[in-house]
């Protein structure tokens, strides 16, 4: 029976880490990070997500400002409230929440944030500074997997990782951080032919497609680490992720359950992030 990788634990432990680091970081500094999120439109889903994203700033000490923008906000609009967001100072990190209404220009937006308040890591040069290894700020779902696997005293190094998923968010970069950890990584995608037989190669598999229970007993190795990122709503609005758990649990060594692994991770990352963008504008 696979031991369960307690996302909620971690996370809550690094949060406290952060916590202290901040209060430490305030008495030298005197003011405190901040992070500014921008929300466009109604998006229940997205106003969840931004509410955690605050009650997440408050817990560990952190200013933060929320901007709920109506709909029909323009991108003109929208673009110099980065502008403004970019040259303010309290601000060390800014968050654009996506998905964005359609009549709005995502890539352009991202663009538009200061790299050194990308807290998100969305932004080119950000990605490509992770590609080549040398980065300020970890993209947060992927480096919330890293943390787990550290946490837990999983090394990659030398091991098979495969990875399925390659989106911009998830997947690639996901990837590539296992890469600099040395591990030997496999991408997966809708295209691979046979991904069982690719997936029960794999010493850490990590799964993010966003599809409910997809990968059972038949891709996962024996003794295996099983990383689940998918967040899929059930007919019945439970949670649950790519990975079939009552499956696979008997199989791997270690397994992240849904909810209360990958999930608490990410914003403790975005946290961490902004701390790091306030730590670097402070030593300037
Ligand atoms: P995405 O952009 O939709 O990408 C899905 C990826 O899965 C694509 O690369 C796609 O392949 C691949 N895929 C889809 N069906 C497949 C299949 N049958 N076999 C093999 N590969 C398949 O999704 P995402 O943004 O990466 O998110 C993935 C999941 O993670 C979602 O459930 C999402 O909710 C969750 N998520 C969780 C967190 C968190 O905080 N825990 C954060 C972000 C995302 P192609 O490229 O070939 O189309």
């Amino acid at each position: 029976m696979a031991k369960l990788i307690d996302g909620k634990a971690i996370s809550a432990q690094i949060r406290a880490e952060i916590k202290d680091k901040t209060e430490e970081f305030y008495s030298k500094n005197g003011f405190a990070p901040g992070l500014a999120v921008i929300i466009v439109g109604e998006n229940p889903a997205s106003q969840v997500y931004v509410r955690n994203k605050k009650r997440g700033c408050e817990e560990v000490g952190f200013h933060s400002e929320v901007y709920e923008m109506p709909e029909a906000t323009t991108q003109a609009e929208l673009n110099a409230l980065v502008d403004k967001l970019n040259a303010d100072e309290a601000i060390h990190g800014i968050l654009v929440q996506l998905p964005l209404p359609k009549h709005l220009d995502e890539t352009e937006v991202l663009l538009r944030i200061d790299p050194s308040k990308d807290v998100d890591a969305f932004h080119p040069y950000n990605v490509g500074k992770i590609m080549i290894g040398d980065y300020d700020f970890l993209p947060c779902t992927p480096a919330g997997v890293m943390a787990l696997l550290e946490r837990t005293g999983i090394d990659p190094a030398g091991k098979k990782c495969v990875v399925i998923g390659r989106s911009n968010i998830v997947g690639k970069p996901m990837a590539m951080l296992l890469l600099h950890a040395n591990g030997t990584v496999t991408v997966c995608h809708s295209r691979t032919k046979d991904l069982a037989a690719v997936a029960r190669e794999a010493d850490i598999l990590v799964v993010a497609i966003g599809r409910a229970d997809f990968v059972g007993a038949d891709m996962v190795k024996e003794g295996a680490v099983v990383i689940d990122v998918g967040m899929n709503r059930r007919a019945d609005g439970k949670l649950t992720g790519d990975v079939d758990f009552a499956a696979v649990e008997p199989i791997a060594s270690y397994i992240t359950p849904v909810p209360g692994g990958v999930g608490p991770m990410t914003i403790t990352m975005l946290l961490q992030n902004t701390l790091t963008a306030a730590e670097k504008k402070a030593v300037k």
